[in-house]
């Protein structure tokens, strides 16, 4: 009988330990929660949005009126 030992990583997002194994879709990470998390955290900082797109404006753009034209 083999005996696997489970391995656990603490979740770089929330310091949840997770199990560290292909079981774990979301590993390092303890859910998909924290990876989507994390992963957004970096891609704002690697991908910088220009300062003139923001929501608000955005929001703007695609108003009521905007859309009966
Ligand atoms: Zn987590």
């Amino acid at each position: 009988m083999v005996t696997i030992k489970k391995r656990l990583v603490a979740c770089p997002n929330c310091s949840k330990l997770s199990e560290f194994a292909p079981s774990n879709a979301f590993r390092p990470f303890c859910s998909e929660r924290c990876k989507l998390i994390d992963l957004g955290l970096w891609a704002s900082e690697q991908y910088a949005i220009p300062e003139a797109i923001k929501p608000d404006e955005l929001a703007n753009e695609f108003s009521d009126d905007f859309l009966k034209q």
